[in-house]
């Protein structure tokens, strides 16, 4: 390609706004098949996002593409390493390696596996029988190897392939954090089990009217930062926050009369997704660095807004008298330490996404030792229910009933991609890392959040997370925020703090 360094970068920045509008266009027709779309439209929007990926995928990894990296990283070599110009070289390249390096007949027997696996794991769930689903999952074991392989990794095969979601993570890294976790939290989660009367939650069950509740959070999300300028909340089966671009970064939402935590929790979860995706900078709009720095970082955001900032004390101090104003009768006699705590209830339980904070990443931790495992060939597929199992029974204490309840439950098996679940429990990490540095740098956070001020808590995670998008790697992104990469100290401090208090655990140590 002719010319100088501009006109090359603006050459290599022209196709990629056009791949960035074609992948935000399919974006915007799968939010309307979750939200609005009549069921008659599946088959033509499932052809049309697939269209509109194919063109996308076809203009990425183009030649020109190719060429335009190979003399760019020549000319950007002496930039400063988070420029703007610089870092859009590096991600691109990272982006258009991992595109290109699958051959193309892997890819399509990676997306026949998967359309074939799924039907059978719907009805093997629904029967909750492992075996009919066994043959699949042997096949997408044999597909991630293959992946792997393509990719290329120089330890584990599991490297390559948590890369893909985490980049620079390894599984050394993974497996020490996982190791502290695992001695922290099966005696803390134990310790609560056998004080679990100390918090009562049946005033969640009492019976909250959907629209109220529906109103309420969309104020209450408003109140912490998500801007309705740019954004909006509709309702979906499963919640989920997407974006088009910096002006129109959406969330969804269900709720259930039966249960209070599932609205307004749900909707803090996906403002903070959105939260995160309204503070990228525009000066990456369009480009490969307008995104989430990764699964795990994009999850750091929603926990931290739901978890470390929403079931807080100093939250509920703020927001309890107008959650009373708008609940009285389900909230009568409960007062705001009574309802902190019951949002807080914690307690093993079978299924991943309804477990508390506490007992969440060892969900994870399972996950990630079972797929490591059938990766290296030390677990056969036949025996996973078995080790699913024996290793619950374990690590939570308790009695897997059945397979559907067991191993059977996520849908992530059943499309070939492994090392996805790692990034639930980075997320928490990430959050409570995040916080602890947050906390040295507002001294005043707690006050501040007790009069219903977050604007310069969001100042902050936009000043340090937010408008970088995916300039740095998660890993990167915390050595600039917080000093050192992703540790696992700052989260067990907090829920050993946190739970302790809660449950009175110290006090009956001591
Ligand atoms: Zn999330």
């Amino acid at each position: 390609v002719a010319g100088n360094t501009n006109d090359r970068l603006q050459a290599l920045k022209d196709i990629l706004a056009e791949v960035t509008d074609l992948s935000r266009a399919a974006a915007l027709l799968e939010w309307d098949q979750e939200t609005y779309m009549p069921p008659g439209g599946v088959q033509s929007r499932s052809e049309q996002i697939s269209t509109i990926l194919r063109l996308s995928h076809v203009r990425f990894t183009s030649d020109e593409v190719g060429r335009l990296l190979d003399q760019l990283e020549d000319d950007v070599a002496k930039l400063p390493f988070d420029s703007d110009e610089a870092s859009l070289v590096r991600v691109t390249r990272r982006d258009y390696d991992e595109a290109t390096k699958l051959p193309p007949d892997l890819i399509s027997e990676i997306a026949r596996a998967g359309s074939m696996a799924q039907p059978v794991w719907q009805k093997a769930r629904r029967e909750a029988n492992f075996s009919l689903f066994a043959p699949y999952l042997e096949k997408n074991v044999e597909l991630n190897r293959r992946i792997a392989d393509a990719i290329g990794y120089d330890e584990r095969p599991y490297d390559a392939l948590i890369n893909r979601s985490e980049p620079g993570m390894t599984t050394a890294q993974l497996e020490e954090i996982f190791a502290e976790l695992k001695r922290v939290i099966v005696p803390l989660a134990a310790d609560i089990a056998r004080h679990a009367d100390v918090v009562d939650d049946r005033v969640l069950y009492r019976g909250f009217d959907p629209d109220l509740q529906l109103a309420y959070a969309l104020g209450l999300v408003k109140r912490l930062g998500y801007d309705l300028e740019r954004g909006r909340q509709d309702i979906s089966t499963h919640p989920f926050s997407t974006a088009f671009g910096p002006g129109d970064v959406r969330i969804t939402t269900r709720v259930s009369r039966e249960f209070f935590n599932e609205c307004l929790f749900g909707s803090i979860h996906e403002s903070g997704h959105a939260m995160y995706n309204q503070g990228m900078g525009q000066n990456i709009d369009r480009t490969p660095l307008w995104g989430g720095a990764s699964p795990g970082v994009h999850e750091s955001q929603s926990r931290f807004w739901e978890n470390l900032v929403g079931r807080s004390l100093p939250f509920w101090r703020h927001f309890y008298p107008s959650l009373t104003a708008t609940f009285p009768e389900p909230l009568r006699g409960v007062d705001e330490e009574a309802f902190y705590r019951a949002v807080n209830r914690s307690y093993p339980s079978l299924i991943r996404v309804e477990a508390d904070e506490v007992t969440y990443n060892m969900h994870v931790l399972l996950r990630f030792e079972l797929e490591n495992e059938m990766l290296e060939g030390t677990l056969k597929v036949k025996d996973l229910p078995e080790a699913w199992n024996t290793r619950f029974k374990s690590y939570l204490g308790l009695n897997v009933p059945n397979d559907r309840e067991g191993v059977l439950q996520d849908i992530h098996w059943s499309y070939v991609s492994f090392g996805i679940f790692p990034g639930y429990t980075i997320g928490n990490l990430i959050s409570a890392q995040l916080m602890e540095k947050i906390r040295t740098e507002i001294p005043d956070l707690e006050g501040q959040i007790e009069k219903g001020q977050f604007a310069t808590l969001l100042g902050w995670l936009r000043k340090n997370v937010h408008r970088h998008g995916r300039k740095f790697t998660p890993n990167e992104l915390l050595e600039r925020a917080t000093g050192r990469p992703l540790t696992a100290g700052p989260w067990i401090a907090y829920v050993q703090q946190k739970f302790g208090a809660l449950y009175g655990l110290q006090a009956v140590k001591r």
